[in-house]
């Protein structure tokens, strides 16, 4: 067998961003299974779950990429590197809201540790969904 080169943390982040994560696709699934239909990576700029019909704009942000408060944390190698481009995507993430919002999409992000709680307790899923005016 070939040996291959060990990947570095940024080349194993790189392709697990590229990608539908685990998490995005599990939700997408109990969605569908309660009866939501929705489009997924639609429109400029991209939303993870869209409601057209209802203009509700689902992103479901991964704590790592996009620093949630829990579980955001920097690496402790290459600090240098990763500060600024975390800090870059947070930016980035405030700005894509803001540009959805006077598309009129109603906005309503995600943190990935959210989104694994609700998969494992539905009624919070629901509770969700409601809020979101999504299911009634
Ligand atoms: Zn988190």
């Amino acid at each position: 067998m070939k040996k291959h080169r060990p990947l570095t943390r940024s080349e194993i982040m790189a392709r697990i961003r590229a990608k539908d994560t685990a998490m995005e696709v599990s939700f997408r699934r109990t969605l569908w299974r309660l009866g939501l239909r929705f489009r997924k990576h639609y429109g400029r700029p991209s939303i993870d779950v869209a409601f057209p019909g209802r203009r509700v704009a689902i992103m479901l942000d991964g704590c790592f990429w996009h620093g949630c408060p829990k579980h955001g944390t920097i690496p402790k190698t290459r600090r240098e590197y990763w500060m600024p481009k975390l800090k870059r995507n947070k930016e980035r993430d405030g700005l894509q809201t803001k540009i959805l919002q006077q598309q009129g999409w109603r906005v309503q992000r995600i943190w990935e540790c959210e989104v694994k709680r609700m998969l494992k307790n539905e009624g919070e899923l629901r509770a969700f969904l409601e809020q979101s005016g999504l299911l009634q």
